[in-house]
């Protein structure tokens, strides 16, 4: 099966085309990923209706750019997979809208592909990840624990309740005036830094089972941030490095725990290879990356981590899913519905198109 895929629900707009053959490893023939980070520079974070307008305005171009990089045609394609939701619903129904005509113009079917889906079949893309895995999906909008179990049966184990940790990543860096996205920037500096000299809390460790918080972490620091300021007037290099250090560490600290639990639960259906998979873009953390490591050769469990690029969005995850979606039998239409919210634990559109 060949598949153009389509991806279109925070800020990137991307177009892919992926390959697989039964029996073969599959092929992403292209991936072409548009980003509008200069777009939304000034206001602070995605300002919807702007981000809406930029698919609306790249999607053609991207899907160009992909069927030329795969050097293939509408006509040699299988099918076309879109991410039909989570996500911001102007970026969706631009994406949905465009995955429509394309069908509709060259008679392909259509597939409705969950964006966070995308994330968690990423490591059968990139290492044949055999069911049942274990996946920590960790990004800038979301953070929770999965187990995938079929192309389209996931367990969801818990899950941060307020804040996903590169939000917290993004908040830091703006709190101590550090460039965005914060990720990369707080790991730059928490580098210099000790992570011991600053007390940050570890939410929600005395409380059983899976759940997360971050925001937490946010408050300690701008009260940190704001006794420093007044002893110093102003923030000293040594003491920003410190703070992200301590910052990093506490995120690292409560991934772990909670992938440790997680596990746990995990290894009680007796997988034969267990695996902890990692997918969105706090994954690139290598503080993070190294704690979960420790945590995964404890539990006897492999850990995967797919590169940078299939971990961050992009459309290749999500002509992925559709190939998976579609060997399992799945099919669209016209009424396939662009959804705001998702969870990855309900049925695909397809069943719920008519009716909700
Ligand atoms: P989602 O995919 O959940 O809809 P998103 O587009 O914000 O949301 P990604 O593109 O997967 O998510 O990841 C971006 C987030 O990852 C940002 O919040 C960024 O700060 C964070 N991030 C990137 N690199 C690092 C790093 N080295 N350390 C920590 N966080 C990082
Ligand atoms: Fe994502």
């Amino acid at each position: 099966l060949t598949l153009l895929g389509l991806e279109s629900s925070c800020d990137d707009t991307a177009a892919a085309v992926v390959r697989h053959t039964p029996g073969e490893l599959p092929q992403i023939l292209s991936s072409v990923v548009a980003g509008q980070a200069e777009l939304h520079a000034d206001f602070g974070g995605v300002v919807p209706e702007i981000a809406a307008r930029a698919h609306a305005e790249k999607l053609d171009i991207c899907v160009e750019q992909a069927l030329l990089q795969a050097n293939l045609l509408l006509k040699d394609l299988d099918g076309i997979a879109v991410t039909a939701g989570p996500g911001l619903i102007g970026g969706v129904v631009a994406g949905v809208m465009c995955a429509k005509g394309l069908a509709a113009g060259s008679g392909l079917p259509l597939i409705g592909v969950n964006h966070l889906a995308g994330h968690a079949l990423t490591p059968r893309l990139t290492d044949q990840a055999s069911f049942p895995y274990l996946m920590l999906l960790v990004s800038g909008g979301h953070c929770q624990f999965l187990i995938a179990k079929g192309p389209e049966a996931f367990q969801r184990l818990g899950g941060t309740i307020d804040d996903a940790p590169g939000e917290a990543f993004d908040k830091t860096a703006k709190l101590l005036g550090l460039p965005q996205p914060g990720g990369p920037s707080v790991e730059a500096e928490a580098r210099q830094g000790d992570p011991q000299r600053f007390r940050f809390p570890r939410p929600l460790l005395d409380r059983p089972g899976c759940d997360m918080s971050f925001s937490g972490l946010k408050t300690a620091l701008l009260r940190q941030r704001d006794r420093l300021i007044a002893e110093h007037v102003g923030l000293r290099r040594r003491d920003r490095a410190d703070l992200c250090a301590g910052f990093q560490a506490a995120v690292a600290d409560v991934l772990a725990e909670k992938s440790r639990r997680a596990l746990a639960e995990y290894l009680t259906l007796k997988p034969s290879a267990p695996i902890l998979a990692v997918a969105g873009g706090v994954a690139a953390n290598m503080t993070i990356r190294s704690a979960l490591e420790t945590v995964c050769t404890q539990a006897g469990a492999a850990f995967l981590a797919p590169p940078l690029a299939l971990c961050t969005d992009n459309a290749a995850m999500i002509a992925w899913a559709g190939i998976e979606r579609m060997r399992a039998g799945a099919r669209d239409d016209m009424t396939l519905q662009a959804r705001p919210r998702w969870p990855l634990d309900q049925k695909a559109p397809a069943m719920l198109g008519s009716g909700k």
